[in-house]
Parts: C-alpha cells; structure tokens; sequence
C-alpha cells in the first residue's frame, strides 16, 4: 500500500502533500515527508505518555458472570471517552427536511460507492450522504484474486491456502466466514468494476503511465515474478494480490460514481451524517439525521437499510487511545488526504460512534493500524537497517508490515538503510514483499508513472540517499554515531562473509557486506495511514448488537467494518484494505436492497 507518487507542491520553498479531494489529485508523499515525520514521532512519543490509565472497580462476592462483566469494564473504562456517550436526539422540530428513499449509504468512497452501484443494480431507490465536496479516493492497491486479469496472466491462488495463511496472521481473530467470501468473491467484484471500463489498458510495470489522463491503466506489481525469485525459499508467504489501478484510482471511481447517478442514486454532499434514527434502540435502524454545511437538519427516511460506509478512526485521538492504543499518539495527518467540506480530516471515525450509539457491538482489539513504511531508497528490500544508535536490529528480510512494525518500535521511529555500490546486482534476488524492488531501470520516466513499481531508477534511489566514500563520512552523513555504525558493519560483514547471520538470521543470499564504496544511505520511517477495524458484523455485512444479533437495517462496509484485521494488516496479501472495502461494500449494498 502506498500514497500515490504524483509530485508534491511546493509551498514556501517547502514540499507539501496535495490533499485536495475529488477530481483534485489526492496524493500525500511518504518520500517527501521524513522531516515532518521526525517532528510529529516526537510530538506523538509526548501525548503517549498522558493515555490514561483504566481504573479497576471490583466488587466482592459477585455471582461469576457479573464478576466478568465487572473485570472487563476495569479494563476499559468507558467513562473517560466523552464520544462513546450518545448525544441527545435531534428533535422533529429542528428537521427542515425529509426525503423517503429506501437505501442510505453514509461515505462516497469505494466501500460507499460499491454499495450504492450494487443497491442501485438490486432496483432500490439510494441516497448517498457524503461530508467532503466530492467523492473520495486515495492510491491504487486494490487486493483481490482469481479476477479475470489474474485469469489472463495465470496468476492464481488457492483460496483456502491464502485464507488459511491470512487468518493464522491475525491468530484467528477474525471472521473467517468474511476472509472466504472475500476469497471467492473479490476477483468477481473486482470484474465486477472493471465492467464499467471495458476500454481500461492492462499495462507491464514499465510501461510509462501518463500523469494526467482519463484513462484507467492497470497493472500487476512484481508479475510475472522475478526469475530468481522462489516462493519455496521465502520465509513468508506472499501473494500477488494487489492490482493497480492508474493513475490512482480516481479515473475508475468516478466512472463508478457516473454509473451510480445514471442509475438515479441522489448524492448529497457537503453533507455530515450525524444520528442514526433507532428508536429506543430497539427494533430496525429506520434511518439518519444528516446536516447540509449551512447547518439545516436533514432527515433521510431509509425503508430498507442503512449502510455506514464511513471509513475509520485513526484521525480521532480519543478514539485511537481508546482502541487502537498501541499507535496512540502516532497519528498524523500529512499522510491522510481526504477532508470534509469544512476542511477537517474525514476519518473521525463517525460512523463507529454513530453505530455504537444505537446500541452496535465495536469489536474487541486488538485493533488492526495500518503503520507502514514503504522503505528507504530501496523500497523495503533486505538491505542492512540500524537504527538512530547505529546498531541493527531485525532480519531485513520480511513481508514489509515487519519492516515497519520493526521500525516503529526504534528511538524515534526511524530507521537508515545501508548499501554499498554493488545494489543494483543484488537488487534482482530479493523477494516480492509489499515495497520490494526487483529491478533498476535506466528510463527516467519509470519513477514518474504513478505508483511504486517493483522497478526503481537510479535517480530515484540517488536521491533517497546519502553517499560518501567511506563508511565513516555516511556515518556523518546520517548523523549516526560512528563508532557503533563501524562496529555495527564490521559484525555485518563478518557474519556475511561467513554466509551465516547468527544475529537475526537472515538468509545467507540476501546478506551482502557492506563494503564496495560509494556507501549509500538513507532513512526510512512509518506513518499511521488508517485503522482498519470497526463494527461487529455477520458474514452479510449487518452490524450487530452487543449479544451478536443482527441490528434490522444497518449494515457497514470498509473500514466501519470489524472482523477483517487484528492486531495488524497483513501484508502476505497487499492490497486488501481497498479489497475487502470494494468486495464488502458490494455486498452490503445487495443486503441493504432486500430490506
Ligand atoms: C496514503 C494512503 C494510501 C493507502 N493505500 C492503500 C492501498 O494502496 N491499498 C489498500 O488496500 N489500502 C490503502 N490505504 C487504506 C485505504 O485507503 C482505506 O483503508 C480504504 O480506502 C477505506 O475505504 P472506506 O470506503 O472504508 O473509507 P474511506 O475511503 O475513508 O471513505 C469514507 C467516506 O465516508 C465519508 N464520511 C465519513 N463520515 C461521514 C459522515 N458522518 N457523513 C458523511 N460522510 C462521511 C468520508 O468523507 C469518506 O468519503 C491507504 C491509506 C492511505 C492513507
């Protein structure tokens, strides 16, 4: 997963990420971004240290079950989060308007936008609530298998071997009745899509993509595979999962949204979706109070079902501190594109509140961040890293969700990479990971063509990096203490030359001395894009209450979503935050239209 690489604008001398929404290009980049990122790690180390700590109010004697009830509220004491607290109903009295329809999607993004075009197709009249000015995208993964593009390029994969391997990720904490259904059906969602651009162009990873267009490219990372690459070999499973939608996924989604209208979806934008009409919390969520930007009540009758479709949480502290704990204070917004149409970041987490208000079960952590990196001049390859002391401190050679969990457990959350003048060789053995590069090309254009590519180029990589002659001028470079960095790469190469790494164990034909000058280095760190769990959920996308019963009329879809991730986002198969948003969004549109 990345942040599309379209350039950045420069403001005041300094590069900024666009953050536009809609037909604006919505690009945040992870490359440009290393000084602010130090600033706010520090900042966020700071507001970590002031997460409250969960009072413990036991009583004795208790019979067993109140007891457990009362051990569990210990551990999460509601009472200090102010947003888990339902806010007065919005009276009739303040409604100016009503409008009767019989499918509501909260969110206009791809989980949001799937849903709608899927009710629409089912013959229900849908409204679409949206808080930005346009529809919403952000970068072009999306993770599916088996679609007819995997068909043509005879990239399959088992489904119940990567099912199996995705739910030992996540220790079986999630639902894996949703991990099948993806399974089986996201290659046919993503078909699904795609049959709305029959003109789309599928594209090799070299092929120069235009930065401005209309047209819709897609392409495969790391297929076919490298040929030195054997899956047998690798420690970690990996599948090509991720298909790329190009220039981002703007082009495709807003065919999507013309479908959608065509078919008589009515968009309201600029508009905030704010209560769930339940009444008592009992019985059918009936539908949701919205407010236009100039602060008129809207009240949206839904006759069939609502489907929050409104992304997650991680732009709200609280919340974060409240279920995501362990990135608490890591957040920051450079990297998260999309705003509301008052400016304000669109991932507060609303439709997580506006379910758990009306009575919906948020499903326990751990909670599934996505931290990533997407490396340092090499991308994620096994490269040597050490960290701000100069010293190593992982085996390099992992899924890339291990490169930055790594990282994001280092002083400052950051890490250097360090190779010497032999990397473009030592480029063509490395694995296909998530951020991985295989391959250096000579073409210029291929670090402008949108996307990361296994594919770098030397000016990319030159640019990424610090060079100097000797080991001891990087140091300097990289502000690292020399001595530890010189004892660091002395063990290095020893342990290279002896084609055992017996620190970390990394295996011996991805462990290269460091020791042909130029030396090259250069730094790499994590960002906290999004979290991606949410509401309890049966396997057709209805969010369910407190005791695992299905709430009539609400359903969710994306990242409003639980049951998907635990703990971690599973990078064996890239790609599928936009999958299962695109395969779940589908399918909560076609249970919200039976009513
Ligand atoms: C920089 C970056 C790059 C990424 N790259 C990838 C990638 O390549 N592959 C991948 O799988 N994942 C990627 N992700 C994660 C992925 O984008 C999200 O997890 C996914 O798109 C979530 O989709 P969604 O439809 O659930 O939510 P969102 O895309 O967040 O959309 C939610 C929508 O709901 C609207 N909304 C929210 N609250 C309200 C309200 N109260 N009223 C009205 N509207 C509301 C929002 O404005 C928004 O339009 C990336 C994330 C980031 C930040």
């Amino acid at each position: 997963m990345k942040a599309s690489n379209k350039k950045a604008v420069s403001v005041k001398g300094k590069k900024k990420p666009v953050v536009a929404v809609g037909r604006k290009k919505q690009t945040a980049s992870l490359k440009t971004a290393a000084t602010k990122r130090k600033q706010i790690v520090a900042a966020g180390r700071k507001k970590q240290a002031v997460v409250a700590r969960p009072k413990v109010v036991a009583k004795k004697k208790q019979a067993a079950p109140a007891r457990r009830k009362a051990a569990s509220k210990a551990v999460q004491p509601q009472a200090q989060f102010d947003f888990l607290k339902a806010p007065a109903p919005i009276p009739d009295s303040k409604i100016s308007k009503t409008i009767r329809t019989d499918v509501v999607v909260i969110g206009s993004a791809l989980s949001g936008l799937s849903a709608a075009r899927a009710a629409l197709e089912a013959g229900a009249k849908v409204a679409v609530i949206e808080k930005s000015t346009d529809i919403v995208y952000r970068s072009s993964d999306i993770g599916v298998i088996n679609c007819l593009i995997d068909k043509q390029i005879g990239n399959i994969v088992d489904p119940a071997e990567i099912v199996t391997v995705i739910q030992d990720y996540y220790h079986g904490r999630t639902n894996g009745e949703l991990w099948r259904y993806w399974a089986e059906n996201s290659g046919a969602a993503f078909d699904w899509w795609l049959s709305l651009i029959p003109g789309y162009k599928l594209v090799g990873e070299d092929f120069p993509i235009p930065s401005e267009t209309t047209e819709v490219y897609v392409r495969v990372p790391h297929w076919p595979h490298p040929a030195p690459y054997e899956p047998a070999k690798e420690h970690y499973k990996i599948y090509t999962t991720a298909h790329q939608l190009m220039p981002d996924m703007g082009n495709a989604l807003r065919i999507v949204y013309n479908k959608c209208v065509e078919m008589g979806g009515k968009f309201a934008f600029s508009t905030w979706a704010r209560q769930l009409i339940r009444p008592n919390n009992k019985g059918r969520v009936r539908g949701v109070i919205a407010q236009d930007k100039a602060g008129n009540y809207i009240k949206y009758i839904a006759r069939k079902g609502v489907v929050l479709c409104t992304g997650d949480y991680a732009g709200d502290p609280r919340m974060v501190e409240r279920f995501c704990p362990a990135v608490a204070g890591l957040y920051t917004d450079w990297i998260f594109p999309n705003k509301d149409a008052d400016g304000v970041t669109t991932q507060t987490g609303d439709g997580h509140k506006m379910g758990m208000w009306i009575g919906a079960q948020m499903e326990r952590g751990p909670h599934a961040p996505v931290n990533h990196s997407i490396g340092g001049p090499l991308g994620t390859d096994s490269f040597l890293l050490v960290n701000v002391r100069g010293e190593r401190f992982m085996n390099e050679d992992n899924d890339g969700q291990i490169f930055s969990n790594a990282i994001e457990r280092q002083p400052k959350n950051q890490a250097f990479q360090i190779f010497d003048a032999k990397w473009k060789e030592q480029l063509e053995c490395q694995g296909i990971s998530h951020g991985m590069r295989n391959a250096v090309s000579s073409s210029a254009q291929i670090g402008v063509t949108g996307g990361w590519t296994s594919i770098t180029t030397e000016e990319e990589v030159l640019a990424a990096a610090k060079t100097s002659d000797t080991l001891e001028g990087l140091a300097k470079e990289l502000g690292l203490p020399v001595d530890a960095f010189l004892a660091t790469i002395k063990r290095y190469n020893e342990m290279a030359h002896a084609g055992k790494d017996t620190d970390f164990y990394k295996r011996p034909d991805r462990l290269f001395p460091v020791e042909t000058p130029p030396f090259y280095g250069g730094p790499t760190s994590t960002a906290l894009l999004v979290v991606t769990s949410g509401l309890v959920v049966n396997a057709r996308c209805n969010v369910c209450d407190d005791n695992f019963e299905p709430i009539p009329g609400l359903y969710a879809a994306g990242n409003a979503m639980g049951g998907r991730f635990s703990g971690e986002y599973a990078l064996a198969a890239a790609g599928v935050s936009h999958g299962t948003a695109l395969t779940f969004g589908r399918l909560a549109g076609q249970e919200a239209a039976k009513g």
